[in-house]
This record gives structure tokens, sequence and C-alpha cells, in this order.
């Protein structure tokens, strides 16, 4: 059984160790855009003290779900179950603007159904760019694909399932070509199980908890019975190493065991030979972390030894490493000039470091990255997902 929203809640003993780590608090260094003053006006809704009216959602949409404040916190508070739960009251009782309601019905309408965004993304190919965020794809990545079965390579160590995402099937198809190359090198017999749909993160964390729910027993129909269940993107990752908790049945909980993100299971497998040998001009690398990698699913160290295992590949880091970049799912679309201030804070940061190339899990903060940096002038920057980079 999961736990009341009165006992989530009364775990915070307002501390404010969270608070340092909140994107938002250091923007504007508001109580109410900290994660202790979200927990307070939850609260106060939970009580009964105020409505949950405009007012009060202004603060729960100003925040990201980075969820840095939970590995922050020393009390254990589920600060992403309480907003989880709060998004869906507030979808139920909260007025929103025309704008936000039309962004949110397109995206619901498009995102999640792969063949439709990949032909509404033909434009892009041919160099036509509706919006500054707009990703910059060629014909042959929006036909990127990996095969439906790759078959291991030499000692056969597991079978393994790979989630190919929405928009990441669509614009960053080469990292599943790449994943499933790199897995098959390392022993994994790979399947890209026809038939699987939307695996329900970006409805979870929109607060369309029945559709999530909904999704996620689709998504444990499609790619059941495999040793492990790879994802590419963190965000969708993240969701789905929470299906125990959503679905509170013992098969999504198993399910949920085997879940994992691609660098984690690079990581445990032994590299092949070919890749120890000595290769191109060194390159300085900057890793950056997605949050649903690094905050959702504590996965830090892995991505950065694979990176490290790339001859020639030099691994600096940047400075706030774990802050987010500001592109947390649906929100730089939502929270446009949040999203800005937080990307091109992060794009500063990263040319700090001069890297020759950026690498990162996942695909919405590549893009808004992308976009930041182009803001720069320095849309010339290579990003690169780091399964692209081995052998
Ligand atoms: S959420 Fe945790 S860190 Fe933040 S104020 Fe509450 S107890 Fe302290
Ligand atoms: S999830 Fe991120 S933005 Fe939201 S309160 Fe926590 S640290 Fe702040």
């Amino acid at each position: 059984m999961s736990a009341s929203t009165r006992e989530l809640l009364d775990a915070c003993v307002h501390c404010g160790f969270c608070l340092p780590v909140c994107p938002t608090y250091s923007l504007w260094g508001e109580e109410m855009d900290s994660p202790r003053g979200r927990i307070q006006l939850i609260g106060m809704v939970e009580d009964g003290e105020v409505e949950l009216d405009a007012s009060v959602a202004l603060h729960l949409d100003r925040c990201l779900g980075c969820l840095a404040c939970v590995p922050a916190c020393p009390s254990g508070v589920r600060y992403d179950q309480l907003i989880e739960r709060a998004r869906v009251q507030r979808r139920e009782q909260a007025p929103r603007s025309l704008r936000s309601r039309a962004v949110e019905r397109a995206l619901f309408a498009v995102v999640p159904r792969p063949r439709l965004l990949r032909a509404l993304s033909w434009p892009l190919a041919l160099g036509l760019r509706p919006a500054a965020l707009a990703p910059r794809v060629s014909v042959s990545e929006l036909r990127a694909a990996p095969p439906e079965r790759t078959a291991a390579v030499g000692e056969r160590r597991m079978s393994v399932a790979l989630l190919s995402g929405c928009a990441q099937r669509v614009y960053f198809g080469r990292v599943n070509e790449a994943s499933a190359r790199a897995l098959a090198a390392r022993g994994c017999d790979v399947s890209v199980p026809l038939g699987q749909g939307c695996c329900g993160a970006l409805h979870l964390h929109g607060g369309r908890e029945q559709d999530a729910r909904r999704r996620a027993e689709a998504t444990i129909e499609a790619l059941s019975g495999y040793d492990r269940v790879v994802v590419t993107a963190a965000g969708c990752g993240s969701a789905m190493k929470g299906y125990g908790e959503l679905l509170e049945s013992d098969r999504a909980r198993e399910f949920a065991e085997r879940v994992c993100d691609v660098t984690e299971l690079l990581a445990e497998l032994p590299a092949p030979a070919a890749q120890q040998r000595a290769g191109e001009a060194p390159r300085r690398v900057v890793y950056q972390d997605a949050c649903h990698l690094l905050h959702g699913q504590g996965v830090s160290e892995q991505p950065r030894q694979l990176l490290r295992s790339v001859p020639g590949v030099e691994l600096v880091e940047i400075e706030d490493a774990g802050m987010c970049c500001g592109s947390a799912g649906t929100y730089n679309l939502l929270q446009p000039q949040a999203a800005r201030e937080l990307g091109e804070r992060k794009a500063r940061s990263i040319l700090a470091a001069r890297p020759d190339l950026i690498a990162t899990a996942n695909p919405g903060c590549a893009l808004q990255l992308a976009a930041s940096l182009r803001r720069l002038g320095r849309g010339d920057l290579p990003i690169v997902h780091p399964v692209e980079l081995l052998g």
C-alpha cells in the first residue's frame, strides 16, 4: 500500500537542505518556488486551508519535476510522489490558461504517436524551422531504427528488450541503433518488440495518471519475457522503474526490477576487445547529467565509466552538474522563460569547460542544450548519447 498524502507531507521537517539544489529557488529565491514551500502549499491544500486556485497552481507549475530535491533530503521525503499527486489535483481543480491548454493538447496528441510525429517532422529534415526548440534532424536520422532483432556477438549472456521511445525513436533512432549494436557486442540478444507504444512517462509527469496506468500496463505486456528491459531515454526509464508503485501489482514490480538504463547495463558487461584499441585524436567530452537519470535513478557513474573507456576521450566535469538544464519534459514549452534561463546557464557552464563534444543520455536534454547553444552562437558543438561513442 502506498503512503497517504498526509504521511508523505509529515515526513518533511522543514530543514531547508533541499533549497540549494532546486533550480527554481536558485532562479527566483522565493520560498514558494522551493521544494519546502511547495510541500507547505500542498499541505495547506490537503488540510483545506487554501484552495488549489491559480495562485497555488502557479508555484506547482513552475516545478520542473527534476527530482533534485529527493536525494538531497535527509528525511527521505518523497517529493516525487507528492508533486505527481498534486498535479492530478491541479489538472482537475485549477483553471489553466488557453495557451498552456492548447500547447498541452497538441503535445499529448502528437508526441505519444511516433508515426504522426515522424510525418509532421519531415519538414524539419528539409530545413524548415517553425520554432527555436524544433530539433535539427536529417532525413537519415528520421529514418534510423535498429532491426527488430540483433543477435549476440560471441558468448550469449542475456536477452534484452529495447524500448524504442516516442520522440526518441523519431529524432534519435541512431541512439537506439548504437545501443542495439553495443549491447549485442557485449553478449546480449537484442529485441525491439513491435507493437510497443508510449511508456506513459509524459502522462505521469503531466498529471494524467489514468492514461499513465493504461500505457504502463500495455508496455509491460509488450516488453515482458526478457532478462532485461533497456531504456535509452532517462525520463522513460525513471517512469518505468516506478511502475510497481504506479500499478501496485507484483507483475509491475517484477517488471520494474528488470528495467535499466542502457548505460547501466553496458557498464555491467565486459567490453569487447576492439574497444581497447587506440583511437582517434583526443577529445574533451562533457557529460551532461539528465535529471531523471541522476536524481530519478541514481545513475551517474556508469555513463562516465563508459565514456572514460573510449580511447582518446578526456572526460571533463562542469560546475553545478546536478542542476536541471530546463528541458524537463514539456516544461520548456509551458514555462519558456525559466527554461530558457536554465538552458543558457547550463550551456555557459558547459562552454566554460571547453569541450569538443557533449554527451547526454536523454533526448529532451539534447534538444534543450542544442537550442541553448545555438542562442549562444555555439550551435556547432556536437551533442551525442554516450553509446554513440562506443565501438
Ligand atoms: S523536503 Fe526534506 S530537505 Fe526539504 S525541507 Fe523537507 S525535510 Fe528538509
Ligand atoms: S523537483 Fe526540482 S524544481 Fe521541483 S521542487 Fe524539486 S528541485 Fe525544485
